[in-house]
C-alpha cells in the first residue's frame, strides 16, 4: 500500500494525547466522557454460506460453479460466498428478461405493475433493520446511514415510482409511453441498495424488465432483493441479478438484446461503456464521478454551513459521487471558517459501521483505502497543508481519518481528482465571478453547493455553476422526486422524478 509522506512543517496531526477528554466548566471542575459503544445487533440478519444468481425468479450457481467471496471491510473477514457469473449466465438472465417483458411483466397493466411496486415499497419497509444491518456490514457505512438515509430512500424510490405506473399518459401528455423492453444496469458500490431502487423503480414502473450487475464489493443487499422479488410474487425474470467481474458488466452492457443501458461507477468505465455500445440502439444513462464545489460566502450562516459542509464531505466517507470535496470559502472568513472546521472535526466518531454512534465508517474496499492513502499523500507533496483530528481507528479494518487540506492551489490533484474518501479540499475565493470560475474549472459537473443569506445570490450562482444539482444552504438532499445527474465528464441522463421515467420510455404520437 502507498504510505503517506512524513507531514511537513505545515501539516497538523492531532495525536491522541491532545484531544480533549473532558467537558471543562470553569474553576477546575471537568467532568470526563467518552461514548459507551452502542453496536445494532447483527443477528437480524441470516448470512447465508452460498448465494447464487438470480435468474428467472430463482437462485441458480453460477455456470462452471465459480465463486468469489464478499467481506466486511470493517473487519476484513470473509461474510459470505458469491455466485462468480460468466457470460453464458448473463446470457440467461437477459433471455428470461425478454421472455417475462414479451409474456408477462410486459403484458401487465400500469394498475397492476403499481400493485407489485408498493408490494415491494412495503416489504423493504417491513424488513428495513435487516437491510440497513446487512448494507453496513458489506459496504462499511455507518448503520445510522443505512438505517435513516439509504433504506428509506430506496423504499420510497418503490413509492413514488408505484405511483407512476398506472399515470404514464399523466407523465407524457398527448404521447403513448411504451416501454423500452430489456435494461442492464450496472451499480457502484457506494450506496448499493439505493442504487438498485433508483435503476429497478422506474424501469419496472414503466413495463421494462431488468438484469442488474451489483458492484463485486457490496453483492449481499441486491441478493436479499432478490428474496423481496420472490416474497412480492413478481413475474419470474421480471428482475434478475448477476453478480461477478466487471468484465460480465461489459457483456451485459453491449448484449444485442439488451434495449437500455444504465451505468452508476467511475469516469473510466463510463467511457468505456460508452463505447462499447455506440452505433447501437440502445438508449444510454451514465451517472459518473465528481468533483463538487461547495461555495460559502462571508454573508452565510457560518455555523450552518460547517454542519453542511461535513455532511457534504464526511457523509458515506466521503465515498459518495456528489459529495461536496472542494470548499470554495470567501477570503475574509476563511480563517475563520476553517478554525471551526477544525473544531467540529475533532467532535467525529470515526470506527465500528454497526455502533449507532459512528459517523464516518470503514472504506469499501482495500483498493479504495490505498487510492485515498495515494491522493492524500500527493496533496502533503505538492505542498497543500493537512490536518487531520486526533481518533483511534480500529486496528483491523479499512479505516481513514477525516481529513482537511488548507493551501490548496487549483493544480493540485486533491483538487482536480476524484478521491472518493474523507477528504476535504480548502481554496479561497475573492469575488463571486472568482468563485464561479474556480468551481467551474473541473471536468466534472456533478453537483455543488451555494451558502450566503442572500437569495438573489443563490439564484445567480445556481444559473452559473455547471452542475446537475446545486443544493443552496444545505447538502447531500435526495428526494425520489427530485432528478439527480451531471454534466460534462459526470455523465448524462438524469435519474429520479419524472426525468428518471422518461429514461425507460419509448414515446410515441397517439
Ligand atoms: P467502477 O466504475 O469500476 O465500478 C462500478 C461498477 O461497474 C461495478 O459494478 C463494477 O463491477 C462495474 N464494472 C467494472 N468494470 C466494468 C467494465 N469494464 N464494464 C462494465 N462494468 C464494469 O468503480 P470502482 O469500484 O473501480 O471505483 C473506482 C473509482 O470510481 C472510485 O475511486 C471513485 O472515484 C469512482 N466511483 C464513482 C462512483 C459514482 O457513484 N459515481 C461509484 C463508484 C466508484 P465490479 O465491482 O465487479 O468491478
Amino acid at each position: 500500500m502507498p504510505t503517506m509522506p512524513e507531514p511537513t512543517s505545515t501539516s497538523v496531526v492531532v495525536t491522541p494525547d491532545q484531544r480533549p477528554n473532558s467537558w471543562g466548566f470553569g474553576d477546575g471542575q471537568e467532568i470526563p466522557w467518552e461514548y459507551a459503544p452502542a453496536p445494532e445487533a447483527r443477528d437480524i440478519v441470516t448470512l447465508k454460506e452460498r448465494y447464487g444468481l438470480f435468474i428467472n425468479g430463482r437462485s441458480v450457481p453460477a455456470t462452471g460453479g465459480g465463486t468469489f467471496v464478499s467481506i466486511d471491510p470493517s473487519t476484513e473477514l470473509p461474510l459470505a460466498t458469491v455466485a462468480k457469473a460468466t457470460d453464458v449466465d448473463v446470457d440467461k438472465a437477459v433471455r428470461a428478461a425478454r421472455r417475462a417483458q414479451r409474456r408477462s411483466w410486459g403484458q401487465l397493466s400500469g394498475r397492476e405493475r403499481a400493485k407489485y411496486l408498493f408490494r415491494i415499497s412495503r416489504i423493504l419497509q417491513e424488513r428495513s433493520r435487516e437491510f440497513a444491518v446487512l448494507e453496513s456490514m458489506d459496504s462499511g457505512k455507518p448503520i445510522k446511514e443505512s438505517r435513516d438515509v439509504d433504506v428509506p430512500l430506496a423504499a420510497n424510490h418503490f413509492w413514488y415510482y408505484a405511483g407512476w405506473a398506472d399515470k404514464l399518459d399523466y407523465a407524457f401528455p398527448g404521447r403513448v409511453a411504451k416501454p423500452l423492453g430489456v435494461a442492464a444496469q450496472i451499480i457502484p458500490w457506494n450506496f448499493p441498495l439505493l442504487m438498485l431502487a433508483w435503476k429497478i423503480a422506474p424501469a419496472l414502473a414503466a413495463g421494462n424488465t431488468v438484469v442488474l450487475k451489483p458492484a463485486s464489493t457490496t453483492p449481499l443487499s441486491a441478493l436479499l432483493f432478490a428474496d423481496v422479488v420472490q416474497q412480492a410474487d413478481l413475474p419470474p425474470g421480471t428482475v434478475n441479478i448477476v453478480t461477478g467481474p466487471g468484465e460480465i458488466g461489459m457483456h451485459l452492457a453491449t448484449h444485442p438484446d439488451v434495449d437500455k443501458v444504465a451505468f452508476t461507477g467511475s469516469t473510466e468505465i463510463g467511457k468505456k461503456i460508452g463505447r462499447g455500445v455506440a452505433g447501437s440502439n440502445k438508449a444510454l444513462t451514465l451517472e459518473l464521478g465528481g468533483k463538487a464545489a461547495n461555495v460559502v460566502f462571508d454573508d452565510a450562516p457560518l455555523d450552518q454551513a460547517v454542519e453542511g459542509i461535513v455532511n457534504g464531505i464526511y457523509f458515506n466517507q466521503g465515498e459518495v459521487c456528489c459529495a461536496g470535496s472542494r470548499l470554495l470559502v470567501q477570503e475574509s472568513i476563511a480563517d475563520t471558517l476553517v478554525d471551526k472546521l477544525k473544531d467540529r472535526l475533532s467532535t467525529i466518531r470515526v470506527g465500528d459501521p454497526l455502533d449507532k454512534n459512528t459517523d464516518v465508517g470503514a472504506i469499501n474496499s482495500k483498493a479504495q483505502l490505498e487510492k485515498i492513502t495515494e491522493l492524500v499523500a500527493s496533496g502533503v507533496a505538492e505542498g497543500a497543508d493537512l490536518y487531520q483530528p486526533a481518533c483511534d481507528l480500529p486496528e483491523r479494518g479499512y479505516f481513514f481519518r477525516p481529513t482537511l487540506f488548507t493551501n490548496v492551489a487549483q493544480s493540485h490533484r486533491i483538487a482536480r481528482e476524484e478521491i472518493f474518501g474523507p477528504v476535504l479540499s480548502v481554496l479561497t475565493f475573492r469575488t463571486p465571478d472568482e468563485a464561479v470560475e474556480k468551481a467551474n474549472n473541473t471536468r466534472y459537473g456533478l453537483s455543488a453547493g451555494v451558502w450566503t443569506d442572500k437569495g438573489s445570490r443563490i439564484l445567480e450562482m445556481v444559473s452559473r455553476l455547471q452542475a446537475g444539482v446545486v443544493w443552496a444552504n444545505t447538502f447531500n438532499k435526495f428526494d425520489p422526486t427530485s432528478p439527480f445527474g451531471g454534466y460534462k465528464e459526470s455523465g448524462f441522463g438524469r435519474e429520479g422524478g419524472m426525468h428518471g421515467l422518461h429514461a425507460y420510455v419509448r414515446l410515441e404520437d397517439r
